[in-house]
């Protein structure tokens, strides 16, 4: 049963030294019981505390990675039930389903969407990250076929689909070391498919029509040492699924219930036929807690929405979206292109780069550190002054790559020009254009 922050304190060191990033032994001991720290931040826990204390502070819902190297995909280890309490921290794996049925061309088509639908957007590539890989034919050979195409044909992690315990054994033969989720032990199979994830060291998914179905086998399975475990509440309908994601999010964060602390797969590919309405299921998996949502087919017009989505609710409300300080270089600029200056707030960023871009004028985008702050706020908060873009430009090493000094700052800005040009002598400021989508035109007037 899990422990109370007192119950938690009485047992820390109480040396008070913060080395846990925490003021107090009893802010950390709180901390540990809401489930929002870990037990490792504190050097000073004996081993004997270590082992009373392990299942207290062990995260409410356990973190599964499944893959391995740069395809592992890290799914739970959530803390909190709304995002503005704290932040989300795994966005859920949106998943393509292939079965050993279809025909080879249409699985060439979609293993050829799964790498065609990939979006680079603000820094991150936004993707699918799983491929679900189902036995459909009862042939153990064809579905191990597929599973090893799948992975010599994608760098996507793997979850393996069958109620046939042999297929399973087959396919992990050639894939274990891919380390791919296995679905799912269900009250007549969970015994050898237990047994069949222990010897491989791979995560297993947990079959249940209900959620009690659900909450026995996983007692039962962690029991017999498996705890890297996905649920699957049997959840085949919108209104279903959405209950039993809150039910199990709830059980697992307010009530510590450990059977229900686990992430989550759902299908909406099989909840529907028509794939907008799949779509319009997979939005609400996402901003309703489930850990794998599995499609089925990738297309770009359903994809990109809720891959932004996605993005955007995993995204930590407390800190702004920032790219790292520096000099950016776009159309291969030479010593004669202009140099313009902004925030490394990201989207800021990312618009000033784009219409550079598509200008097709060389030029330097030069990004100061203003903590991911937009250009006004940024300058509202002193972050984004003469006083913090000179000193920028001059440590920046532009002088060994422009030959002028001229330099254009963002036209919300121009009431700094003044003051630049005192902070930077000899360099001439220039005010560009306000909004982003100007910048092309405002280029293409630049004279060497
Ligand atoms: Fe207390 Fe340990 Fe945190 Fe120090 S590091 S304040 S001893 S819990």
């Amino acid at each position: 049963m899990a422990l109370s922050g007192i119950e938690i304190y009485k047992k820390l060191p109480k040396k008070n030294c913060g080395e846990c990033k925490v003021p107090t032994c009893l802010a950390f001991a709180m901390s540990l019981a809401a489930g929002k720290a870990e037990l490792s931040a504190c050097p000073y826990v004996s081993e004997e505390v270590k082992t009373e204390l392990a299942s207290a502070s062990a995260p409410p819902i356990c973190t599964v990675i499944i893959g391995t190297g740069d395809s592992a995909f890290k799914t739970g280890g959530e803390t909190v039930l709304f995002r503005h309490e704290k932040t989300f921290v795994n966005p859920p794996a949106l998943t393509l389903l292939i079965k050993d049925t279809e025909n080879n061309e249409v699985i060439e088509k979609k293993l050829a969407s799964v790498n065609k639908f990939q979006y680079d957007r603000v820094g991150l590539l936004l993707k699918a990250d799983l491929i679900a890989v189902k036995e459909e034919s009862g042939n153990a050979e064809k579905f191990t076929a597929l599973a090893k195409k799948v992975k010599e044909k994608t760098k996507a992690g793997l979850v393996l689909m069958s109620n046939n315990p042999k297929a399973l054994e087959a396919a992990l033969a050639v894939c274990k070391e891919d380390k791919p989720l296995i679905y799912s032990a269900n009250k007549e199979n969970w015994e050898i498919l237990t047994f069949l994830a222990k010897e491989n060291s791979c995560s297993l998914a947990v079959f249940g029509k209900t959620l009690d179905e659900v909450i026995d086998l996983t007692t039962r399975i962690q029991e017999k040492g498996v705890k890297d475990l996905v649920l699957d509440s049997g959840a085949r309908t919108l209104s279903r699924m959405l209950q039993d994601q809150v039910i199990i999010r709830r059980a697992a964060l307010l009530k510590k219930f450990r059977p229900l602390g686990f992430p989550t797969i759902v299908f909406p590919c099989q909840m529907t036929t028509d794939p907008m309405e799949e779509a319009v299921i997979a939005s609400v998996a996402i901003a309703k807690y489930a850990g794998i949502i599995v499609l089925s087919e990738i297309k770009g017009e359903t994809l990109f929405p809720l891959l932004l989505e996605k993005m955007n609710i995993y995204t930590d409300p407390q800190r702004p979206m920032a790219v790292k300080e520096g000099i950016y270089e776009i159309n291969k600029p030479d010593e004669n292109s202009p140099i313009l200056v902004t925030t490394n707030f990201a989207l800021t960023y990312f618009m000033v780069s784009g219409e550079v871009e598509t200008s097709r004028i060389p030029a330097w985008v030069m990004v100061q550190d203003a903590e991911g702050l937009s250009v006004l706020t940024a300058w509202a908060a002193d972050k984004f002054v003469a006083q913090t873009i000179a000193p920028f430009i001059k440590k920046s090493g532009i002088m060994d790559k422009a030959k002028h000094k001229r330099i254009i700052i963002p036209g919300y800005v121009s009431q700094i020009l003044g003051e630049l040009e005192e902070e930077l002598p000899g360099w001439d400021v220039i005010v560009g254009p306000r909004e982003s989508v100007h910048i092309p035109a405002f280029l293409k007037m630049w004279k060497p």
